[in-house]
């Protein structure tokens, strides 16, 4: 039994008027367990006319009230926030603590979000002349839209759609077509918190969807999420097109490993952030920087703890890795490790040929692969310049402090990187000169809190705004300034000069 997995525009389930759709699989079992609609631009265009009828009330209703429809909402997730996991390990794969973590993490933005009233505070001065003020607005942009990948079918949205909705815009989201189901939970769960039909709908899909968004006269933002070239082709085709665009890609994570660090400490961190979600988080750290004699200490450590790897189906709770999402994934991960084997790097431990029979029962025909674990990875290599996406570890040799810093500077990403030291100037000057946009001292995934906003530099993000946080307020809302004066604070006769405070 396969489930049709549809859209939801203007309060209710949809099937769009489109003859394509695509396989959504379980990544343990390699089973097919739904179908889901590929959005045509005229289902698009549905889902804007919706989203744009549902704007003027939405955007006109006090913030206050927005904020407690916000609040309702976090109490429907919280309430159903086991079933969302569940989903996501369905389709996604991850194990199942793992994506209680994501949609712990997607909550933190809706608990941000019921905060609106606050954020939207404007600025006031009184006086700027005489008998004149001057004040600020923050007013919401129209139909925004979100774009989201496969590897946090929750969190990722939430980075988005609360605060746009909040602040009083309408939101149309276009999720990963890999694992669409957990959209449609979220927004029936809106709908239930009182959210007026048109302000949140869902239209699943691929490119042809995305093109219509990015195209529409009446989509005034778009945030997206997922690889780089499509992240710069989202930025430069939404620019073109008169959009605000903030656009976050992929990434090359590195994790310096200074020689006074806590080894054991390194690899419990290094472990988690190198195969926890299978690597396929975008703050993975997919290259260990082990400086001076790290990596002779290092070594055996880390080769016996990726073989240990419990790599089971993710409903276990017991595992600490569960399979990649497709199979096109897995044929794309396992190219990179023939490449890596290829250019010399040397491997340690290898991930391939890991039979699923031993993830657990009916797990044989999933998207099975082991950790793997390379060393003497140099910068020349595709495994290090390109992402991978993948549970691969590269391990990279630098001889100083010095050497590891311009190495993570000379890379094109530059999402998230970490440093374990014990030395506080060491982790000073590490946090002051890496050209990376997130940055841990001792923490080997530092995704930042809610109110802080989360975004790359380099090819990692396109745009300048980073995703929720102020930021991601400052996106979803533009600036107004008002100037005000009455009648006993006008000097008679037309005045011919450039005004000026008097
Ligand atoms: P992806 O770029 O393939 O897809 C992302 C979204 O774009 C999906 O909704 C997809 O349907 C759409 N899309 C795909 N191809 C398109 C095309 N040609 N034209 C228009 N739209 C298209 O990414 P993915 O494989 O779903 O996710 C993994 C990638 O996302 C990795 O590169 C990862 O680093 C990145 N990522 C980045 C962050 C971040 O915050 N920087 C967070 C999560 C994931």
């Amino acid at each position: 039994m396969t489930t049709a997995i549809h859209h939801f525009i203007a309060g209710a389930h949809a099937a769009g008027s489109s003859t394509r759709a695509q396989d959504v699989f379980n990544p343990a079992t390699g089973a097919v367990t739904g179908r889901v609609a590929l959005a045509t631009a005229s289902d698009v265009d549905i889902a804007v006319a919706a989203a744009k009828a549902a704007f003027p009330a939405w955007s006109d209703t006090p913030p206050i009230r927005r904020a407690r429809v916000m609040f309702k909402f976090l109490d429907l997730v919280n309430q159903h926030k086991d079933k969302l996991a569940h989903m996501i390990t369905a389709e996604h794969g991850k194990v199942f603590t793992d994506a209680q973590g994501e949609v712990a993490r997607g909550i933190d933005i809706i608990e941000f979000a019921c905060g609106m009233p606050q954020l939207l505070k404007g600025d006031f001065s009184d006086q700027v002349s005489t008998g004149m003020d001057n004040w600020t607005l923050r007013q919401p942009l129209g139909v925004v839209a979100g774009i989201t990948p496969f590897n946090f079918p929750v969190m990722v949205p939430m980075w988005m759609f609360p605060v746009a909705i909040a602040a009083g815009n309408t939101f149309i989201l276009k999720p990963s077509p890999t694992d669409p189901s957990a959209s449609l939970l979220m927004a029936e769960l809106f709908q239930q918190a009182g959210l007026p039909d048109g302000v949140f709908n869902v239209v699943q899909g691929d490119k042809e969807a995305v093109d219509a968004l990015l195209v529409h006269p009446d989509v005034k933002a778009v945030s997206f999420v997922g690889s780089t070239p499509i992240a710069n082709y989202i930025y430069e085709t939404g620019a073109h097109h008169g959009k605000r665009v903030q656009a976050l890609g992929g990434a090359k994570n590195h994790m310096v490993v200074m020689p006074d660090a806590d080894l054991d400490q390194a690899v419990d961190a290094l472990m988690g952030a190198a195969y926890g979600s299978a690597g396929e988080r975008c703050m993975a750290i997919s290259v260990a920087v082990l400086v001076g004699d790290v990596a002779e200490r290092i070594m055996p450590k880390l080769i016996e703890r990726t073989k240990a790897l419990k790599i089971l189906n993710g409903t276990n709770l017991a595992a600490e890795m569960g399979p990649i999402v497709t199979a096109a994934a897995h044929q794309r991960i396992t190219g990179y490790i023939e490449a890596g084997e290829a250019e010399g790097a040397r491997m340690l431990v290898d991930g391939r040929g890991f039979d699923g029979a031993r993830a657990g029962e009916g797990c044989g025909e999933g998207f099975w692969m082991g950790g793997t674990l390379f060393d003497h990875v140099t910068p020349e290599m595709k495994i290090y310049k390109e992402e991978i996406f993948g549970p691969v570890l590269s391990c990279v040799r630098a001889k100083d402090f010095g050497e590891a810093v311009q190495l993570i500077n000379d890379h094109e990403f530059g999402n998230g990187t970490s440093c374990f030291t014990r030395d506080g100037n060491v982790a000073r000057e590490f946090a002051r000169r890496i050209q990376v946009g997130m940055v841990g001292i001792n923490v080997p995934i530092p995704v930042p809190m809610a109110w802080q906003g989360f975004g790359g530099w380099k090819k990692s993000l396109f745009g300048d705004m980073h995703a929720y946080g102020e930021e991601g307020v400052r996106f979803y809302t533009k600036q107004k300034s008002i100037m005000q004066r009455w009648p006993e604070s006008i000097e008679k006769g037309a005045e011919f000069v450039m005004p000026t405070a008097k």
